[in-house]
């Protein structure tokens, strides 16, 4: 059974019951079409029309531009070249001091200072949206978390070009 576009933008909102996510979006074998109905829901949630290429997360995306593939946001901020490392794009602000860390934990439940640890958020600089959020070892990289092979992707796994090449 194909998965309809309700159930995936159910699923997206986080709405989906377990017996509809179980049997019918996620049915073995798996919906060929579901990654395109995926795509499409998603491209009908924003305001802009660059092709979606692949979600990177809840409010980013790899879209095609004439400049080429950019990473964008919901809100419409382009923040990099697909190829680049879009946190490095983003304003962040780093927890670590105990008083920071309390804001969100309870005091028995936070980090000791003793263990150099960070919180690293990182936001939208246009909309300050939170875009990510990751908690490290004080002078870890800073990584991003996917970084999709979107030809190989689309062509290897879907059997087709990725939309900004058909
Ligand atoms: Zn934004």
């Amino acid at each position: 059974m194909a998965t309809n576009n309700d159930q995936i933008e159910k699923l997206i909102e986080g709405e989906l019951s377990w017996q509809e996510l179980r049997n019918d979006v996620l049915p073995d074998p798996k919906d060929q079409q579901r990654f395109e109905t995926t795509r499409a829901v998603l491209q009908s949630s924003v305001d802009w029309d660059n092709p979606i290429l692949v979600p990177l997360n809840d409010h980013l995306y790899v879209v095609g531009t004439d400049e080429g593939r950019k990473v964008k946001a919901d809100c419409g901020a382009v923040l990099c070249d697909a190829g680049e490392n879009w946190k490095m794009h983003t304003d962040v602000r780093v927890r670590e001091d105990s008083d920071e860390l309390e804001e969100l934990y309870t005091t028995w439940m936070s980090p000791d200072e003793d263990w150099t640890f960070q919180l690293r958020e990182f936001f939208c600089p246009n909309c300050y949206e939170q875009l990510d959020v990751e908690a490290v070892p004080a002078g870890y990289p800073i990584l991003q978390k996917f970084d999709p092979d979107i030809d190989t992707f689309y062509e290897d796994w879907q059997d087709e070009l990725a939309p900004d090449k058909r």
